[in-house]
């Protein structure tokens, strides 16, 4: 059976003692905060006794894989590992941890590998790796008879196999010890191994109903989404509803929240239970089975819930709280959709829950603390961040995602949306820059714009601007981030004769004297909240305002553009600005201001100039259209990539 996209593995935690014992053993002799992901389930299974496959990427953590298991397992297991320089360094800081390990292979003497050899036999030796060509002959393998083995590991297992990049004859031999030991497990290790040279190990080894676990880490099934933690139980209720009679996990950071999460949930009709560590075990036990069977929907649970919990068609893993890393959020939120089916996972974030952590981390050992900050570090920025989703976590374990499935992510969904017309921010921030003399940088002329009352701007009777203080609708970190979208696209350059001062080039100078409009993602307030609104407060967020929604009614009852705009006294451009609103708000069909052929053409037109601005669009379709018939469309348009 295969782990990765498709399924569960097979292993049954009868209690949650092995988990324990792997987590103390990670933490107090390898010194790790928290397991990789896939990791856990390989150590399982060689701690089941189980023949493993393991296909992971370079980096992924494969020695910890054997290393952990070698530890808790009573009995020798033996590392075939092709590359002699390796084992010394791997055994060498095993050794530094504390672990019994040691290597027989050509480098040393005689003399110290029967030194070496007569410490094996006596069990001082827990872990021990040796070259194929040694392990393979008649007296090591008539002395490995003698000893109590717990486990083969082949590392670098691919080279076993002609059809392999690496093969060595060496490794053939190793077809032997299944025959030689039939009762021990194999273990096999790689990061590179097509599908003939996966199944020429299994053959080889004479692998027995290997648990497979295999290569990328990607769950295309998985869409990923962030919501600003804010009313998150409404919010969370929001997502629910859509989602009745279907299996779900909400992971929370304490037993005080499982609780009342389910509590309140039940309340509310949803079939709920919490699972924290502080259950008895029956209890426990009874809740798990109750949603395994699928008498409960939802699970709401620390996460001392999830490991080898067999349930192959959870639909949605919310975690209410920010988990502490990445690694823990890989694997929390991958117990969804284990049937390959499609699922959700929905992270709610905020700074606040951030903050708690980095207060944890603070009453950490200072040798743990370093690490934590990273891990929590990453953490923060994806759930912080605009880029792919599922791109910036398969990075993060440095896999490189090849394909986006549909649906990916909210990020994914989001950048048509997200671009917006910011050409007055634009002409404040580059008018300010000419005013002062193209000499200044981004922080002095947001403080222009702010009207700050500092000492070096009203040296330079910068406060006698007419720019001085026009910008105070907006915060500093939102000229931050219009300053730098500018830069990026060419608006403005840092000057370096000018002591890097922006200076505005011929593309900001179209914004200033010609009127072009500049489209700029929109600025997100991560601060206090993060990026990926809700869908629900999307929606809201796109409804027409007010005003808008008076000339929609309007222009609904019958009542033709211009005679909205003269009714109400506004210009017709506001009225088309209402419309398009009601367009993309859908409250206006787009069919009653544009006809299907245009509004083909004009599709096209916006699919290949790339960019939502209307001008260049206006210019490939000539005078036969109008930019109001342009705008609708783009509307439209914005409304359907929802
Ligand atoms: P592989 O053999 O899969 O290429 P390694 O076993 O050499 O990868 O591990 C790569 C690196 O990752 C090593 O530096 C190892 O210490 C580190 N590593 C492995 N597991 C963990 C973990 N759970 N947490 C932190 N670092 C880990
Ligand atoms: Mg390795």
């Amino acid at each position: 059976m295969v782990l990765s996209i498709q399924s569960m593995p097979a292993i049954s935690l009868p209690t949650e003692e092995p988990q324990q014992r792997i987590r103390e053993a990670m933490q107090s002799v390898f010194g790790f905060g928290s397991l990789r992901p896939l990791q856990e389930e390989i150590i399982s299974s060689i701690l089941g006794g189980r023949d493993t496959f393991v296909l992971m990427p370079t980096g992924g953590g494969k020695s910890l894989c054997y290393q952990l298991p070698a530890v808790l397992m009573p009995g020798l297991t033996v590392v075939v590992s092709p590359l002699i320089a390796l084992m010394k360094d791997q055994v060498d800081k095993l050794v530094t941890l504390g672990v019994p390990a040691t290597f027989i292979n050509s480098s040393l003497g005689y003399e110290e590998a029967r030194r070496r050899q007569a410490d094996v036999m006596t069990g001082k030796v827990g872990l021990l790796y040796v070259a194929p060509e040694r392990l393979m002959t008649p007296a090591f393998l008539s002395m490995l008879a003698a000893v109590n083995l717990s486990l083969f590991a082949i590392d670098e297992a691919h080279c076993i196999s002609e059809w392999g990049h690496d093969f060595r004859p060496d490794y053939r031999a190793l077809s032997e010890l299944r025959v030689k030991f039939p009762d021990v497990p194999i273990a096999t290790f790689t990061a590179t191994a097509t599908t003939d040279v996966q199944a020429d190990i299994r053959a080889q080894l004479a692998l027995r109903d290997p648990f497979i676990v295999q290569g990328s880490l990607d769950r295309p099934n998985i869409r990923y989404e962030v919501w600003p933690k804010r009313d998150s139980y409404r919010s969370l209720t929001g997502f629910l509803a859509s989602r009745s009679g279907e299996s779900g996990i909400i992971y929370v950071q304490s037993r005080a929240m499982a609780d009342g999460t389910a509590a309140r949930l039940t309340r509310d009709g949803v079939r709920a239970l919490s699972y924290h560590a502080g259950l008895e075990g029956e209890e426990r036990h009874a809740r798990q089975d109750l949603f395994l069977k699928g008498s409960v929907d939802v699970m709401v649970a620390t996460i001392a819930f999830g490991m080898g919990i067999d349930k192959p068609d959870i639909r949605y893993v919310v975690h209410l709280d920010l988990p502490k890393n990445l690694e823990g959020y890989y694997q929390e939120s991958g117990r969804a959709g284990r049937d390959g089916q499609a699922a959700d996972a929905l992270l709610f974030y905020s700074y606040g829950d951030a903050m708690k952590h980095e207060h944890f981390i603070q009453e950490k050992p200072e040798s743990e603390q370093q690490i934590a900050r990273l891990q929590l570090t990453a953490m923060v920025e994806w759930a912080k961040g605009t880029d792919c989703r599922r791109e910036t976590l398969l990075g993060y374990f440095d896999e490189q995602l090849l394909a986006h499935p549909d649906p990916c992510c909210d990020a994914c969904e989001a950048p048509v949306l997200e671009e917006s017309d910011q050409t007055e921010a634009a002409q404040m921030f580059l008018s300010c820059a000419k005013r002062t003399g193209e000499q200044f940088g981004a922080v002095y002329l947001t403080k222009v714009l702010m009207g700050a009352r500092d000492k070096r701007l009203l040296g330079n009777a910068h406060d006698e601007l007419p720019t001085y203080g026009i910008g105070r609708g907006k915060g500093r970190e939102e000229w931050a981030h219009i300053a730098s979208k500018l830069m990026e696209r060419g608006y403005v350059k840092p000057d370096a004769e000018r002591g890097n001062g922006l200076a505005v080039m011929p593309l900001g100078d179209e914004v200033l004297f010609r009127r072009e409009e500049v489209w700029l993602p929109k600025w997100r307030d991560t601060s206090h909240g993060g990026h990926g609104k809700p869908r629900a407060a999307r929606r809201l967020q796109l409804s027409a305002g007010d005003s808008a929604r008076e000339s929609i009614e309007m222009f609904r009852r019958g009542i033709e553009l211009h005679e909205i705009a003269s009714a109400r006294g506004f210009s017709p451009v506001t009225i088309e600005g209402h419309l398009a609103q009601g367009v993309q708000s859908g409250d206006v069909d787009i069919e009653d201001l544009v006809n299907s052929e245009k509004r083909a053409a004009i599709e096209e037109a916006f699919f290949n100039s790339g960019h939502p601005a209307l001008k260049p669009v206006k210019e490939m379709l000539g005078d036969s259209f109008s930019y109001a018939e342009i705008k609708f469309v783009r509307a439209g348009m914005n409304a359907s990539s929802r």
